[in-house]
């Protein structure tokens, strides 16, 4: 993935210059991969400003797994979580009512409670805030990185929410983050090779969750090795080329797409236990 590091010094600097002002910052995840979805700057920048972090997308992450995350952030780190699915109605009170409780010296007639939601592209940020806001104030888009200006809503309650100025980008130093960040979506198309890909998704399924996978594909017995199973099931979706080959591009994409689509069904890429492994690796690495 390439990250230009003229973006990410200004978003620093831009968010260095209002952290100060804010009292709750408000941390955007994809459940499927809250890991990897993290921004460093929330860490490095925020200081002993209280978090909460948003597991977005919750509704194509396996349920299971989502709560194990929000128990692992209580637990680690006191941070309260939230899982957000498509369906935000109900748990959007919740955010008002967290924000208020983590900066309670904000909360009054005359006072005003900033809050300052960050989160790398294409997470759900700009869904989130219309939401918050009861009305469409932020532009929404498919795409990764569509570009936007900073902008100030003012919620209910005296809240006055921040959007982060600039773009912020994901982990960088894992590689595995990278493939998870591409499986899921988070980047771009045409910085990824869809069968490298492909093959570190279908490796992880192939232990994690093997039942969806046949179920899916068809296949009673699965292979142990990725790249067997990209060709079974390129076989079994008559993904084939001139002389009985099979087209495996053509399969990494489907899975891939079903992948991101949670046609698959609801699958996590990641767990606490790999966290704390890889964050051990990386730091080795350094
Ligand atoms: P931003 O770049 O972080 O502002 O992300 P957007 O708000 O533009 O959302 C990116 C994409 O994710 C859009 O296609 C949204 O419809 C989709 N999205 C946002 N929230 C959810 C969610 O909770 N569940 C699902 N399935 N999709 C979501």
């Amino acid at each position: 993935i390439q990250w230009f590091p003229g973006h990410m010094n200004k978003a620093r600097n831009e968010i260095k210059e209002i952290m100060p002002q804010m009292d709750v910052i408000i941390e955007v995840l994809d459940a499927r991969i809250p890991y990897s979805s993290e921004n460093p700057m929330v860490s490095a920048l925020r200081g002993d400003k209280p978090v909460i972090k948003i597991m977005n997308k919750a509704d194509l992450a396996d349920p299971e797994l989502t709560k194990q995350w929000m128990d692992y952030f209580e637990q680690e780190s006191g941070v309260k979580a939230i899982a957000f699915g498509h369906d935000k109605g109900a748990e959007v009170a919740k955010v008002n009512e967290l924000c208020k409780k983590l900066a309670p010296h904000k909360v009054g007639a005359d006072k005003q409670l900033k809050a300052m939601i960050m989160g790398i592209p294409n997470v759900g940020k700009s869904t989130l805030i219309n939401h918050l806001a009861g009305r469409i104030v932020a532009k929404t888009g498919n795409e990764p990185a569509v570009t936007k200006s900073q902008q100030r809503i003012r919620l209910e309650d005296g809240i006055m929410l921040y959007d982060t100025p600039g773009m912020l980008w994901p982990k960088v130093e894992n590689e595995n983050s990278g493939y998870r960040l591409a499986a899921t979506g988070a980047v771009k198309d045409t910085a990824m090779n869809y069968e490298e890909v492909a093959s570190f998704t279908a490796e992880y399924l192939l232990t994690a969750y093997p039942e969806l996978l046949k179920s899916r594909y068809k296949i009673d017995e699965l292979p142990e090795q990725d790249w067997e199973f990209v060709e079974m099931a390129g076989r079994k979706r008559g993904c084939i080329r001139g002389g009985n080959q099979v087209d495996t591009h053509k399969m990494s994409e489907i899975l891939i797409n079903e992948l991101r689509d949670a046609i698959i069904g609801r699958i996590t890429m990641e767990t606490p236990a790999m966290r704390d492994e890889e964050e051990i690796m990386v730091a080795e690495l350094r």
